[in-house]
C-alpha cells in the first residue's frame, strides 16, 4: 500500500516551500487548493452541486465559476461558507484518491492549509506541520503577496496556531532558516520511504 501523507501549516509558514524540496527528491505532490479550483470548474457533480444550492449565478456564460459571486455569497456567513466547502471538500477528498492510485511513487504528499478542517486526516497515514513564528509568516506573507499587514492577521487568526498544529501533527518541521529545511525534508523523505517499504 503506497504511504500518503499530508503537510499543513499556517500562512506564510512555508507549506509550498517543503513541497517543493520533497517534489525535488522525486516525490508526487497533490495540492488541495488548485485542486479546488480546478474540480469547480471540471467535476460535473460538483458543478451541479453548486449550481443547486448557490443558484445559476454560480457559472459565467462560459462555465467557468463566478468567484466574485460566490466570495460576496460566502464572505462573513458562516453557514454558507460551510455548505459551499461540504460541496469542494469531498470532491477534493475522492479526487485526491484516484490521483493517489495513479502515481508510482513508494509514497505522495498532499498540501493543505486546512487539512484537519477539511476532515482530510483521516485519508492520510501521517502528518507534517509545517511552523515559523507568526512574526516571520506574517513578514512572508506580506512580502509575498503585497497584502496588507491587518488583513494576513486576520487570516493567520481564522487559522489553527502552530501549538494546536503540533500536538496534532506526526512530525513537525519549523522553518526558520531555509538553509537547514532540506535537511529537514532529506530525513522526513528517508524516513517515509522506509516506512512505505513496510506498509
Ligand atoms: P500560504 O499558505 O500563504 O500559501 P505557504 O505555507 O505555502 O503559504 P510558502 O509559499 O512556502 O508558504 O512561503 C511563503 C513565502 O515565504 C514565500 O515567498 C517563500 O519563498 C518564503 N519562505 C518560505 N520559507 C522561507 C525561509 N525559510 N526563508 C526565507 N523565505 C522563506
Amino acid at each position: 500500500m503506497k504511504l500518503r501523507v499530508g503537510i499543513t501549516g499556517g500562512i506564510g509558514s512555508g507549506k509550498s516551500t517543503v513541497c517543493r524540496l520533497f517534489a525535488e527528491r522525486g516525490v508526487p505532490v497533490y495540492d488541495c487548493d488548485a485542486a479546488a479550483r480546478r474540480l469547480m470548474t471540471e467535476d460535473a457533480a460538483l458543478r451541479e452541486a453548486i449550481r443547486a444550492r448557490f443558484g445559476a449565478e454560480s457559472y459565467l456564460q462560459d462555465g467557468a465559476p463566478n468567484r466574485p459571486y460566490l466570495a460576496a455569497r460566502v464572505f462573513g456567513d458562516a453557514a454558507e461558507r460551510a455548505a459551499l466547502e461540504a460541496l469542494v471538500h469531498p470532491a477534493v477528498a475522492a479526487d485526491f484518491e484516484r490521483w493517489a492510485d495513479r502515481q508510482e511513487a513508494p509514497y505522495v504528499l498532499l498540501e493543505s492549509a486546512i487539512l484537519y478542517e477539511a476532515g482530510l486526516q483521516e485519508r492520510l497515514d501521517r502528518v507534517v506541520a509545517v511552523l515559523a513564528p507568526a512574526a516571520l509568516r506574517l513578514e512572508r506573507a506580506v512580502r509575498r503577496d503585497g497584502a496588507d499587514a491587518e488583513a494576513i492577521r486576520r487570516r493567520m487568526a481564522a487559522q489553527a496556531d502552530d501549538d494546536t498544529l503540533a500536538a496534532r501533527a506526526d512530525y513537525s518541521i519549523v522553518n526558520i532558516r531555509e538553509e537547514e529545511l532540506a535537511a529537514d525534508v532529506a530525513q522526513l523523505d528517508q524516513r517515509f520511504r522506509h516506512e512505505a517499504a513496510r506498509v
